[in-house]
Protein backbone atom coordinates (compact mmCIF):
# COMPACT_ATOMS: atom_id res chain seq x y z
CA UNK A 1 0.00 0.00 0.00
CA UNK A 2 1.20 3.72 -0.95
CA UNK A 3 2.18 5.96 1.71
CA UNK A 4 1.11 9.38 1.94
CA UNK A 5 3.46 12.34 0.34
CA UNK A 6 4.13 14.74 2.95
CA UNK A 7 6.50 16.83 0.44
CA UNK A 8 5.56 19.96 -0.10
CA UNK A 9 3.95 20.05 3.35
CA UNK A 10 4.62 22.29 6.18
CA UNK A 11 5.98 22.09 9.58
CA UNK A 12 6.41 23.68 12.96
CA UNK A 13 8.74 21.91 15.37
CA UNK A 14 8.79 23.49 18.67
CA UNK A 15 12.53 22.26 20.43
CA UNK A 16 14.05 22.60 17.20
CA UNK A 17 17.42 23.65 18.85
CA UNK A 18 18.52 20.44 19.98
CA UNK A 19 17.81 16.78 20.31
CA UNK A 20 15.06 15.27 18.93
CA UNK A 21 13.26 18.25 17.82
CA UNK A 22 16.74 18.87 15.40
CA UNK A 23 16.98 15.62 14.10
CA UNK A 24 13.25 15.43 13.38
CA UNK A 25 12.95 18.81 11.61
CA UNK A 26 16.29 17.87 9.63
CA UNK A 27 14.13 14.35 8.74
CA UNK A 28 11.27 16.57 7.42
CA UNK A 29 13.02 18.69 5.46
CA UNK A 30 14.83 15.91 3.82
CA UNK A 31 11.59 14.71 2.80
CA UNK A 32 10.48 17.88 1.15
CA UNK A 33 8.61 19.55 4.25
CA UNK A 34 9.30 22.83 5.01
CA UNK A 35 10.04 23.67 8.63
CA UNK A 36 9.99 26.23 11.01
CA UNK A 37 11.89 25.67 14.45
CA UNK A 38 11.08 27.27 17.35
CA UNK A 39 13.54 28.02 20.20
CA UNK A 40 14.94 30.20 22.91
CA UNK A 41 18.46 29.24 21.28
CA UNK A 42 17.19 30.70 18.20
CA UNK A 43 20.94 30.61 16.94
CA UNK A 44 21.26 27.35 17.25
CA UNK A 45 18.07 26.32 14.78
CA UNK A 46 19.33 25.13 10.94
CA UNK A 47 15.19 24.80 9.71
CA UNK A 48 14.09 26.66 6.48
CA UNK A 49 11.86 29.56 9.23
CA UNK A 50 14.03 29.70 12.56
CA UNK A 51 12.03 31.76 14.96
CA UNK A 52 12.70 32.73 18.65
CA UNK A 53 9.87 30.41 20.76
CA UNK A 54 9.20 30.17 24.55
CA UNK A 55 6.34 27.66 24.61
CA UNK A 56 5.73 29.18 28.80
CA UNK A 57 5.41 32.82 27.40
CA UNK A 58 1.80 33.34 25.44
CA UNK A 59 2.93 36.28 24.19
CA UNK A 60 6.47 34.61 22.08
CA UNK A 61 4.05 30.99 21.51
CA UNK A 62 1.47 33.83 19.88
CA UNK A 63 3.99 35.79 17.91
CA UNK A 64 6.00 33.01 17.25
CA UNK A 65 2.88 31.02 15.39
CA UNK A 66 1.84 33.92 14.02
CA UNK A 67 4.95 34.52 11.89
CA UNK A 68 5.87 30.77 11.19
CA UNK A 69 2.06 30.26 9.22
CA UNK A 70 2.82 33.73 7.60
CA UNK A 71 6.17 32.52 5.94
CA UNK A 72 5.51 28.97 5.72
CA UNK A 73 2.20 29.78 3.89
CA UNK A 74 0.14 27.44 5.95
CA UNK A 75 0.75 24.16 8.29
CA UNK A 76 -0.10 20.68 7.91
CA UNK A 77 2.14 19.06 10.82
CA UNK A 78 3.10 20.55 14.32
CA UNK A 79 5.85 18.54 16.28
CA UNK A 80 5.39 19.87 19.83
CA UNK A 81 8.67 18.33 21.21
CA UNK A 82 9.72 21.52 23.42
CA UNK A 83 9.99 19.91 27.21
CA UNK A 84 12.19 19.04 29.74
CA UNK A 85 12.71 17.04 33.15
CA UNK A 86 14.46 19.04 36.45
CA UNK A 87 16.39 17.03 38.89
CA UNK A 88 15.98 13.59 40.07
CA UNK A 89 14.88 13.45 43.32
CA UNK A 90 12.20 11.98 45.44
CA UNK A 91 8.66 13.85 45.94
CA UNK A 92 9.24 15.09 49.14
CA UNK A 93 12.48 17.69 48.06
CA UNK A 94 10.77 18.84 45.37
CA UNK A 95 10.69 22.32 44.93
CA UNK A 96 8.12 25.21 43.55
CA UNK A 97 10.81 26.06 40.87
CA UNK A 98 11.00 22.91 38.99
CA UNK A 99 7.74 22.08 39.18
CA UNK A 100 6.32 25.71 37.23
CA UNK A 101 9.02 25.11 34.90
CA UNK A 102 8.52 21.13 33.98
CA UNK A 103 4.78 22.23 34.01
CA UNK A 104 4.44 25.44 32.07
CA UNK A 105 6.76 23.85 29.39
CA UNK A 106 5.75 20.20 28.81
CA UNK A 107 1.82 20.50 29.09
CA UNK A 108 0.88 24.32 30.05
CA UNK A 109 3.12 25.24 26.93
CA UNK A 110 2.29 21.77 24.11
CA UNK A 111 -1.76 23.07 25.01
CA UNK A 112 -0.88 26.30 24.24
CA UNK A 113 1.03 25.69 20.83
CA UNK A 114 -1.91 23.06 20.27
CA UNK A 115 -4.71 25.64 20.33
CA UNK A 116 -2.70 28.29 18.71
CA UNK A 117 -1.86 26.33 15.55
CA UNK A 118 -4.90 24.74 15.63
CA UNK A 119 -7.33 27.26 13.64
CA UNK A 120 -4.11 27.25 10.79
CA UNK A 121 -4.34 23.34 10.08
CA UNK A 122 -7.10 22.92 7.13
CA UNK A 123 -6.32 20.25 5.75
CA UNK A 124 -3.64 17.31 5.30
CA UNK A 125 -2.69 17.65 9.37
CA UNK A 126 -1.16 16.03 11.82
CA UNK A 127 -0.16 16.85 15.51
CA UNK A 128 2.37 14.76 17.05
CA UNK A 129 3.15 15.13 20.85
CA UNK A 130 6.57 13.74 21.99
CA UNK A 131 5.29 11.25 25.29
CA UNK A 132 7.59 9.39 26.71
CA UNK A 133 7.51 5.89 28.32
CA UNK A 134 7.48 7.97 31.73
CA UNK A 135 3.68 9.21 30.60
CA UNK A 136 2.70 5.56 30.67
CA UNK A 137 4.85 3.89 33.89
CA UNK A 138 6.07 5.84 36.72
CA UNK A 139 9.45 5.38 37.84
CA UNK A 140 11.03 6.41 41.00
CA UNK A 141 12.44 10.01 41.81
CA UNK A 142 10.91 11.50 38.38
CA UNK A 143 7.10 12.68 40.10
CA UNK A 144 6.99 16.13 38.06
CA UNK A 145 8.28 14.82 34.76
CA UNK A 146 6.39 11.63 35.14
CA UNK A 147 2.64 13.73 35.82
CA UNK A 148 3.37 15.99 33.17
CA UNK A 149 4.09 13.12 30.36
CA UNK A 150 0.99 11.41 31.92
CA UNK A 151 -0.62 14.77 31.03
CA UNK A 152 0.49 14.97 27.90
CA UNK A 153 -0.55 11.15 27.02
CA UNK A 154 -4.42 12.71 28.31
CA UNK A 155 -4.28 15.66 25.97
CA UNK A 156 -3.24 13.27 22.79
CA UNK A 157 -6.42 10.59 23.66
CA UNK A 158 -8.26 14.03 24.38
CA UNK A 159 -7.48 15.82 21.12
CA UNK A 160 -8.06 12.38 19.30
CA UNK A 161 -11.80 12.90 20.71
CA UNK A 162 -12.40 16.36 20.21
CA UNK A 163 -10.98 16.88 16.54
CA UNK A 164 -12.78 13.42 15.15
CA UNK A 165 -13.88 14.51 11.76
CA UNK A 166 -11.16 17.15 11.28
CA UNK A 167 -8.55 16.63 8.48
CA UNK A 168 -6.00 16.29 11.42
CA UNK A 169 -4.01 13.02 12.50
CA UNK A 170 -2.84 12.68 16.26
CA UNK A 171 -0.16 10.40 17.54
CA UNK A 172 2.25 10.58 20.52
CA UNK A 173 5.51 9.36 20.53
CA UNK A 174 6.47 8.09 24.09
CA UNK A 175 10.31 7.48 23.85
CA UNK A 176 12.27 5.85 26.45
CA UNK A 177 16.27 6.54 27.17
CA UNK A 178 17.10 9.02 24.49
CA UNK A 179 20.87 10.16 24.17
CA UNK A 180 20.60 13.95 23.62
CA UNK A 181 20.82 16.71 25.66
CA UNK A 182 18.25 16.66 27.85
CA UNK A 183 20.02 14.59 30.81
CA UNK A 184 22.51 17.72 30.60
CA UNK A 185 19.36 19.74 31.77
CA UNK A 186 17.75 17.61 33.99
CA UNK A 187 20.67 18.07 35.81
CA UNK A 188 21.16 21.38 35.69
CA UNK A 189 24.66 21.47 33.99
CA UNK A 190 26.32 18.58 35.85
CA UNK A 191 27.53 17.00 32.80
CA UNK A 192 29.38 13.95 34.71
CA UNK A 193 25.76 13.18 36.32
CA UNK A 194 24.29 13.54 32.70
CA UNK A 195 26.85 11.10 30.98
CA UNK A 196 26.43 8.51 33.56
CA UNK A 197 23.06 8.67 32.25
CA UNK A 198 23.89 6.92 29.13
CA UNK A 199 26.42 4.40 30.26
CA UNK A 200 26.64 0.95 29.66
CA UNK A 201 23.43 1.21 27.45
CA UNK A 202 23.10 1.69 23.64
CA UNK A 203 20.67 4.45 24.32
CA UNK A 204 18.32 5.44 21.52
CA UNK A 205 19.69 8.01 19.42
CA UNK A 206 17.70 11.36 18.30
CA UNK A 207 17.57 9.97 14.47
CA UNK A 208 15.70 6.86 15.99
CA UNK A 209 12.63 9.06 17.37
CA UNK A 210 12.53 11.23 14.14
CA UNK A 211 12.32 8.07 12.57
CA UNK A 212 8.84 7.29 14.10
CA UNK A 213 7.88 10.50 13.87
CA UNK A 214 8.45 10.09 9.88
CA UNK A 215 6.81 6.46 10.12
CA UNK A 216 3.61 8.37 11.29
CA UNK A 217 3.42 10.98 9.42
CA UNK A 218 3.57 9.50 5.87
CA UNK A 219 1.43 6.18 6.45
CA UNK A 220 -1.52 6.44 3.80
CA UNK A 221 -3.76 9.15 4.90
CA UNK A 222 -6.98 6.79 6.38
CA UNK A 223 -4.37 5.50 9.23
CA UNK A 224 -4.21 7.75 12.60
CA UNK A 225 -1.13 5.93 14.08
CA UNK A 226 -2.57 6.91 18.02
CA UNK A 227 0.64 5.79 20.28
CA UNK A 228 4.27 4.67 19.27
CA UNK A 229 6.37 2.98 22.46
CA UNK A 230 9.91 3.08 21.26
CA UNK A 231 12.54 2.13 24.07
CA UNK A 232 16.13 0.93 23.66
CA UNK A 233 16.81 -3.01 23.54
CA UNK A 234 18.16 -2.82 27.14
CA UNK A 235 15.16 -1.06 28.92
CA UNK A 236 12.34 -2.47 29.93
CA UNK A 237 10.70 0.27 31.22
CA UNK A 238 11.32 3.78 32.60
CA UNK A 239 13.06 2.23 35.54
CA UNK A 240 14.80 -0.55 34.54
CA UNK A 241 17.74 -0.76 32.36
CA UNK A 242 19.76 -2.86 32.17
CA UNK A 243 23.85 -1.68 31.84
CA UNK A 244 27.21 -3.30 30.66
CA UNK A 245 25.44 -6.35 29.02
P1 LIG B 1 17.08 18.35 24.50
O1 LIG B 1 18.21 17.96 23.63
O2 LIG B 1 17.39 19.01 25.82
O3 LIG B 1 16.09 19.29 23.67
C1 LIG B 1 15.01 19.96 24.29
C2 LIG B 1 14.47 21.01 23.34
O4 LIG B 1 13.35 21.66 23.97
C3 LIG B 1 15.49 22.09 23.04
O5 LIG B 1 15.45 22.40 21.66
C4 LIG B 1 15.01 23.28 23.86
O6 LIG B 1 15.32 24.49 23.21
C5 LIG B 1 13.51 23.06 23.84
N1 LIG B 1 12.84 23.79 24.90
C6 LIG B 1 12.92 23.61 26.25
N2 LIG B 1 12.19 24.54 26.89
C7 LIG B 1 11.63 25.33 25.93
C8 LIG B 1 10.78 26.46 25.95
N3 LIG B 1 10.36 27.00 27.11
N4 LIG B 1 10.38 27.02 24.79
C9 LIG B 1 10.81 26.49 23.60
N5 LIG B 1 11.62 25.42 23.51
C10 LIG B 1 12.03 24.87 24.67
O7 LIG B 1 16.19 17.09 24.87
P2 LIG B 1 15.38 16.02 23.95
O8 LIG B 1 15.68 14.69 24.51
O9 LIG B 1 15.60 16.27 22.51
O10 LIG B 1 13.89 16.37 24.38
C11 LIG B 1 12.86 16.65 23.45
C12 LIG B 1 11.55 16.08 23.97
O11 LIG B 1 11.66 14.67 24.08
C13 LIG B 1 11.11 16.56 25.36
O12 LIG B 1 9.71 16.78 25.35
C14 LIG B 1 11.45 15.39 26.26
O13 LIG B 1 10.64 15.34 27.40
C15 LIG B 1 11.15 14.23 25.31
N6 LIG B 1 11.75 12.94 25.64
C16 LIG B 1 13.10 12.83 25.83
C17 LIG B 1 13.63 11.58 26.16
C18 LIG B 1 15.11 11.40 26.41
O14 LIG B 1 15.50 10.40 27.03
N7 LIG B 1 15.96 12.29 25.96
C19 LIG B 1 12.80 10.48 26.28
C20 LIG B 1 11.43 10.62 26.03
C21 LIG B 1 10.93 11.86 25.73
P3 LIG B 1 15.89 25.83 23.93
O15 LIG B 1 16.57 25.42 25.20
O16 LIG B 1 16.83 26.41 22.90
O17 LIG B 1 14.68 26.68 24.14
Amino acid sequence: MSGFDISGKTAIVTGASSGIGAATARALMAAGVKVAGGARRVDRLETDVRLELDVTDPASAERFVAEAVEQLGGLNILFNNAGLALGRYPFDESNESDEDAVFNTNVNGLVRMTRLCLPHIREYGHIVNMGSVAGRQAYESGATYVTSKFAVRGFTYALREDLLGRPIRITTVDGGLVETEFSIVRFKGDTEKAAAVYKGIDALTAEDIADCVMWAVTRPWHVNVDEIVVKARNQASGGRILRDA
